[in-house]
Order: C-alpha cells, then structure tokens, then sequence
C-alpha cells in the first residue's frame, strides 16, 4: 500500500473559469497543481475528479480503487449530488482516507462526517498566515521543522464549530491576531480524516512547496491500513 497510494484529487473548478485572477495563479486549476505536487511526492498514483464532470468523476468504480481522497469546494457545494455525498460517506466508513481543504469546511461530506455547522470567521485581507506545529513527530508534519509561513492568505478564525478533533496537528495565526485549529484529524469508521486549512482561490499556497509537503504527508497519513478486515455487526452467539 504505502508504495503506490491511488489517490483522487476532487475539485469543484468553478473559480478559475469565471475570475482570471484564480486562472491566473492556476492556470490548469487547483486540482493539477496539488496532483503535481503528490506525484513529485512519489510512491502515489494520482488521478483528478472535478465537479462537471458525470458523477462528478466519483463513479463507484473511481471510489472502489481510491485509497485516499482531497476535496476542495467553495462556490458549488449545493450542487454536489447527496447521492454521491452518500458514496463518499460510505468509502470513508470503510476505510479510505480523505483530506478536506480550506473552503472544503462547507462541504456536504464533511459536515457530514463531522455532524456540526463547521462554521468560522473569515476575513480576505492579505494576511499573514503562521502555521505552528502542536503535534511534534506527527507523520504529517514529516520533514518540516516547526512552522510555515503563508506571506498573504484569506484568514479563518476561531471559533471553528468542529468536534473535538482527535488530533490537533497545526495551529495558524494571523497578522490580524485570529488564531485556527488549521490542522486537525478524525476516525469515522475506518477512515482517517485531515483538514488543512490554506488554499483560498486567490492566493498561490498550493504552489508553495511546505503546503504540498502537508498535503502529500496527509495523503500517506490517511492511507487506508492493509487488508482492513471487514467488520461483522448484529446478533451474535457467545465466543
Ligand atoms: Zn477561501
């Protein structure tokens, strides 16, 4: 498994047909650039999946051979099919990883899987984004030292109305002095969840090499465990 994660890079892909600012710092859209990023990674295979696309690009077949799953969506989220949220849910339970960026909050699958608004307070001012690590040797934060430093991102802020998470990984500030849970992880059946917080359409952050480093640690993180054993549920004799 570890040597060739299949991993499916979802995006919604609305922004950089409609605003030639995003076009511009994404030419070939979001998608491509995190995809590139995880294939520089190594060890995965990288395919995309974007919004327009029939089913969404989330046929059963493309989930059945997905080990780990990233979502990025913002203007769109309504008209993601709940059938599809439902086949997504249900991979997730049954093992695959899924990794949920920045406007991915809003999500259906995610306030799904979290069961609370997943609301925050935002602001797009060019802030100055610090991301400190809280979780020292965490398999996510491999091969960074102690922080990363966005020069200009969209602020999210506390309070973050997400569960407790299992794991808080990286904590952001601001220059406007808000602070985030930015990195934080879950168990939902036998899936991991990561959410990652940078990635607002107007700034380059998944150009930057520290924030794909993230993403492609995550993706390794959440890969499903070997040969999951499929689990027995309902009445049952005594041992
Ligand atoms: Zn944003």
């Amino acid at each position: 498994m570890a040597n060739n994660i299949r991993v499916t890079v979802w995006h919604e892909f609305r922004h950089e047909k409609t605003n030639a600012a995003v076009r511009a710092i994404y030419p070939h859209g979001m998608h491509n650039a995190i995809a590139a990023g995880l294939r520089a990674a190594g060890g995965m295979t990288v395919r995309t999946a974007t919004l327009d696309e029939p089913e969404h690009g989330l046929s059963a077949d493309v989930l059945a051979n997905t080990d780990v799953l990233t979502w990025w969506g913002h203007t769109a989220h309504q008209e993601v099919r709940d059938d599809i949220v439902e086949r997504v849910q249900q991979r997730v339970w049954a093992g695959m990883g899924l990794l949920v960026l920045h406007s991915g909050h809003f999500s259906k699958i995610f306030k799904r899987l979290m069961g609370t608004s997943c609301d925050l307070k935002w602001r797009q001012a060019d802030d100055r984004e610090i991301i400190w690590f809280t979780a020292p040797g965490h398999p996510i934060v491999q091969g960074l030292t102690d922080h990363i430093i966005i020069p200009r991102e969209e602020m999210y802020g506390e309070h973050f109305d997400i569960p407790e998470p299992d794991e808080t990984v990286l904590i952001s500030s601001f220059s406007g002095g808000e602070v985030f849970r930015s990195g934080v992880t879950y168990r939902r059946g036998g899936g991991k969840i990561f959410y990652f917080r940078p990635g607002h359409e107007t700034y380059p952050a998944y150009h930057q090499k520290e924030v794909l480093q993230i993403i492609a640690n995550a993706v390794r993180w959440a890969a499903p465990v070997e040969n999951l054993a499929p689990q027995t549920y309902g009445n049952r004799q005594p041992l």
